[in-house]
């Protein structure tokens, strides 16, 4: 008598972009397939993001007169991940980021805002917002397709083990009616692989006592941008069975968040796409930028932690008309504000009004010159002067955002173990997994890579399990 409670050809841990993904894909290749989520609802963090995609040599960046190429995505990938990224893998990401991009809007009908937009550490555009500029946009895509494909999407359903016989992982033991805040279930079971498990349980950026054992400085007292069920177990899980760490030291902190907002909120939104790329960010004491805005996410959020206390960005009308974003939500909360004149600004957060006006007369002479001698920054040929009121304005204080570190995976998506072969059966894609990124994730690409890699595991998990042995 068999064992297991039911049977499917693949079985996928995690509803957000990399667990739908490889559902999508490996039911499309023929294989039937289960996906268990711990929450009531599909989406992790995937469904609170943004919904940012980087993508190079798209067609939308040809009809905007953009040259870019996989090679290039690479390199600045690489830069910002400090030489730490596992390259065999950015080279997969890079290569396959339009094909990626291009099946989730013509397979998956997700749409997108018709411009391109360049974030910290890309050097050109090459960013791509779904409608409503939220993840949700992309989630409700893929729910719809996995339903219409008949793949079997199991809410309140947790991972509690992964079970491997003498030589490979064959199924999953798993707790239903499960509450995450009281971390119980109510019934236990077991469901057979025949094929795969692939697992994409996201990160671990709301894990305290994880986190903080990684980087110790990331106790309670910092703030994060994650969901408050992105959590390590399943990661643990993956370890238990010896796949390889990776690091898992690397925890990225958001350097557009504000203090005056819980979690995510919407200050990111005046911070990385306008403040930083048409405004300035002073010291709170001196008035004076310390940094090019446009660096990666780890240069700014290392600068502005060592100064100690919150920045503030600044911007003006021109910047705001000029991005064409709404930022009316962050203006309602007063976590941006607006002021007549530059004086005011200073009053209100404490800042030296003298040296805020050279700070930016000094600015506005290198806009005007189109180059910033002083931190490198590229000015944007359609940037203007900060002087067209009213000014905007937004403390800066960094929140952990992403884990760079999880397990390793080759270019098949298949889990590495510590002898470093792979693990048969086995599978992982999206934010569980490491070395992608290497010290620095570089905006818009944690979509891509859950894309591109849940888009392999899935398809190999499709074909493994007889084959593979
Ligand atoms: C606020 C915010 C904004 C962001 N904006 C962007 C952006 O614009 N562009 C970009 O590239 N990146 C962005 N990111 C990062 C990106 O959204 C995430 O890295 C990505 O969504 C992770 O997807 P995932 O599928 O790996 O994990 P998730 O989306 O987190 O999904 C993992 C799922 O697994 C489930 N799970 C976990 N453990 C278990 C278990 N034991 N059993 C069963 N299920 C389990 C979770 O509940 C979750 O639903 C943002 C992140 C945040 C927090």
């Amino acid at each position: 008598m068999s064992d297991w409670d039911e049977t499917f050809d693949v079985i996928v841990v995690g509803a957000g972009f990399a667990g739908l993904t490889a559902a999508v894909e490996a039911r499309t290749a023929g294989a039937s397939v289960v996906v268990i989520e711990k929450m009531k609802a599909p989406g992790g963090n995937s469904v609170i993001s943004d919904g940012g995609v980087a993508a190079a040599g798209t067609a939308l960046q040809e009809s905007s007169g953009i040259q870019d190429s996989p090679e290039l995505f690479y390199r600045d990938m690489l830069k910002a991940g400090m030489g730490l990224n596992h390259p065999a893998l950015v080279r997969v990401l890079t290569e396959k980021s339009a094909e990626a991009f291009q099946w989730s809007a013509d397979y998956l009908g997700v749409q997108y805002l018709k411009r391109v937009d360049r974030f910290g550490g890309h050097s050109l555009p090459r960013c791509y917002a779904a409608e409503g500029i939220t993840g949700a946009t992309i989630i409700k895509a893929l729910v719809t397709k996995a339903a219409e494909l008949g793949v079997s999407v199991r809410t309140a359903t947790s991972l509690s083990t992964l079970v491997t016989d003498e030589r490979r992982v064959c199924g999953v033991v798993v707790e239903e009616g499960y509450d995450a805040r009281k971390k119980t279930g109510t019934n236990t079971k077991r469901v057979k692989a025949e094929r795969a498990v692939v697992v994409a349980t996201g990160g671990f950026g709301a894990d305290v006592p994880f986190r903080s054992t990684q980087a110790p400085r990331l106790s309670q007292e910092v703030d994060t941008t994650n969901h408050k069920f992105a959590t390590a177990e399943a990661l643990v899980t993956l370890l238990r069975i010896g796949s390889t760490p990776v690091h898992l030291s690397h925890i990225q902190l958001g350097p557009w968040a504000s203090p005056d907002e819980k979690g995510f909120g919407s200050g990111p939104l005046f911070a990385d796409y306008i403040g930083f790329l048409y405004g300035i960010l002073v010291h709170p004491l001196t008035a004076t930028r310390f940094v090019n805005e446009q660096s990666d996410r780890k240069l700014l959020s290392e600068a502005v932690m060592e100064i100690g206390s919150p920045c503030v960005c600044i911007s003006d009308q021109a910047a705001v008309t000029r991005s064409g974003w709404n930022i009316d939500r962050a203006l309602r909360k007063n976590v941006v504000q607006t002021f007549g004149t530059l004086e005011e600004l200073a009053c209100r957060y404490n800042l030296p009004a003298q040296p805020l006006l050279r700070t930016v007369e000094r600015f506005n002479a290198a806009v005007s010159r189109g180059g910033d001698d002083e931190f490198g920054r590229p000015i944007l040929t359609d940037s203007p002067p900060i002087q067209h009121p009213p000014y905007f304005a937004m403390r800066i204080w960094p929140k952990v955002h992403y884990t760079m570190g999880g397990v390793r995976i080759d270019e098949r998506a298949q889990v590495i173990a510590l002898d470093h072969r792979p693990i048969q059966g086995l599978y992982a894609a999206g934010e569980v997994t490491g070395g992608v990124h290497g010290a620095c994730r570089l905006g818009s690409c944690a979509i891509t890579d859950c894309l591109v890699f849940g888009r392999i595991a899935g398809k190999n998990a499709a074909l493994a399990g007889h084959l593979d042995g």
